[in-house]
C-alpha cells in the first residue's frame, strides 16, 4: 500500500512533486551552466515553504513547533484551499496567534481533516528532500570538481613561455577562467545554503512524523502507530513463527470519573493509566493508546500464557494504588481499575481477527465483573 502511494505521488501529485522530477529530468540530461542554474531555481523552488513559513510564523510571534509548523507548511503548500481561507481571515481581522488558535487550526484543518494528509505531507516531502539532498550533494561534487579543473588549467597557463601576444591572450583568458571559478564559487556556495535548509527541513519532518505518531495526551504511541506496529508482528510470525499476543485494556465505568470530577481529572487518569502500563512492561514491548479509555500492548515472542501473566500483573499494578490529585493530594479517587483481554496471534489471522478476539475477551471481562482478565 506504502508503495503505491510512493507511487502515485511519484506520479506527480503536486507542484513539488513536479519541480523534484524536473530537477531530476534536467540533472540527468546534464549540460552547462544553463542547467545548472535552472536547478538552482527548482531547488529554491522547493525550499520556498520553509523560507516563507519560517518568516512568517516569527512576525506572528507562532513558536516554530512541529505541530504549528504542519498548518503552516500546509498553507504554504497551498492545496489545502480551507486552512488557506481560515488563516487569511484570522489574519486579516488581526486575531493574534494564540496557543488556542494554533492548536484549533491543528486539529480542525491537519489533524481532524484525515490522518491521510499528515501522512501524504510526509511521505512528499521526505521522497523530495531526499532526492534533492542525494542530487544537490552529486551537483555540489561536479561544481567543485569543475572549479579544481579551471583553477589548474590557470595555474598551467600561466607557467608557459613569454612571447608577448600569447602572454595578453592567457592573461584575458586567465581573467575569464578566474571569473568562471569566482562564479561557480558562488553558486556552490548558495547550493550549500540551500542544502542546510533541506536538511534543517529534513529533522523538522522528522519531529512531525514523531507528533504524527504519538497520543498527545498520553505521549503512547497513537492507533495509526499501533496498526503500523500489527503489521510487523504478523510479518514475524509468517517469516519465523515469532509468537506475539494482543493486550486490550479498558478502564473501568471511567465515565464515571469524567461525569464526577470533569474531563481535566478523567485525562489525568488517563495519563496515570498510560504512565502504569509503561511502567509495568518490558521495553521491547509496544504500547499504544487506542481510542478514548482504551489501551493496546503487543508482547513479541509471547505465549499466551505468559501474556496472561503480564495483564495479571498490570491489573494488579492499577487496582493496588489509590489515586490521589491536586496540590495537596486533596482529591482522593479511590482505586482505578482495568479489565483486559487477551488474544494470541494464529495462522491466516489478519488485522482484524487479532484485535477482534481480544476485543470480545475483553467483552467478557467486563460482563464478568470488570477489573480482571479474560483470554480468547
Ligand atoms: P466500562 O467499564 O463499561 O468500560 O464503562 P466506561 O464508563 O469506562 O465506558 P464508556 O464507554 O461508557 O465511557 C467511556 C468514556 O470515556 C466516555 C468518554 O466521555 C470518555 N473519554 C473518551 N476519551 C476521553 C478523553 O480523552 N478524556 C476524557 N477525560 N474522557 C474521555
Ligand atoms: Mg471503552
Ligand atoms: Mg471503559
Amino acid at each position: 500500500m506504502l508503495v503505491t502511494k510512493y507511487y502515485s505521488i511519484v506520479s506527480g501529485s503536486s507542484a513539488l512533486t513536479r519541480s523534484i522530477q524536473n530537477f531530476t529530468n534536467n540533472y540527468s540530461q546534464g549540460g552547462g551552466s544553463m542547467n545548472l542554474a535552472k536547478h538552482l531555481t527548482d531547488i529554491e523552488l522547493s525550499a520556498k515553504i520553509l523560507r516563507h513559513a519560517v518568516p512568517k510564523m516569527s512576525e506572528l510571534n507562532i513558536p516554530v513547533t512541529p505541530v504549528n509548523y504542519a498548518v503552516w507548511y500546509e498553507y504554504y503548500l497551498g492545496i489545502n484551499l480551507d486552512l488557506k481561507r481560515a488563516i487569511d481571515g484570522l489574519i486579516s481581522n488581526g486575531i493574534t496567534f494564540c496557543t488556542e488558535v494554533n492548536d484549533g487550526l491543528h486539529q480542525n484543518f491537519i489533524q481532524e481533516k484525515s490522518p491521510e494528509v499528515i501522512e501524504n505531507v510526509q511521505i512528499e516531502t521526505q521522497i523530495i528532500i531526499n532526492s534533492l539532498l542525494n542530487k544537490v550533494s552529486k551537483l555540489t561534487q561536479g561544481t567543485a570538481n569543475f572549479s579544481n579543473t579551471l583553477s589548474d588549467f590557470s595555474q598551467e597557463l600561466k607557467q608557459k613561455p613569454d612571447v608577448e601576444v600569447l602572454n595578453t591572450l592567457i592573461n584575458s583568458l586567465v581573467d575569464n577562467i578566474e571569473g568562471v571559478v569566482l562564479s561557480n564559487k558562488q553558486m556552490q556556495g548558495s547550493l550549500n545554503i540551500m542544502r542546510d535548509e533541506v536538511s534543517s527541513l529534513k529533522s523538522e519532518m522528522e519531529n512531525l512524523n514523531l507528533v504524527a505518531m504519538t497520543d498527545q495526551l498520553t505521549s503512547l504511541n497513537n492507533r495509526r502507530s499501533f496498526e503500523d506496529e500489527v503489521m510487523k508482528h504478523m510479518q514475524k510470525y509468517t517469516q519465523s513463527q515469532s509468537p506475539s499476543c494482543m493486550l486490550l485494556i479498558d478502564i473501568d465505568h471511567f465515565k464515571r470519573f469524567n461525569d464526577a470530577h470533569g474531563h481535566l481529572v478523567g485525562d489525568k487518569v488517563l495519563a496515570y493509566v498510560a504512565l502504569a502500563l509503561k511502567q509495568v512492561v518490558k521495553g521491547t514491548d509496544f504500547v499504544a493508546r487506542y481510542g478514548g479509555e482504551e489501551f493496546v500492548i503487543l508482547l513479541p515472542n509471547t505465549q499466551l500464557t505468559d501474556a496472561l501473566v503480564v495483564a495479571e500483573q498490570l491489573r494488579t499494578a492499577i487496582s493496588e494504588r489509590k489515586l490521589t490529585l491536586g496540590k495537596d493530594k486533596k482529591l482522593s479517587l479511590g482505586s482505578i481499575t482495568v479489565s483486559l483481554g487477551v488474544s494470541t496471534l494464529n495462522i491466516g489471522d489478519n488485522r482484524e481477527s487479532y484485535f477482534v478476539r481480544a476485543d470480545e475477551a475483553l467483552y467478557r471481562a467486563k460482563s464478568s465483573g470488570r477489573n480482571c482478565v479474560c483470554s480468547e
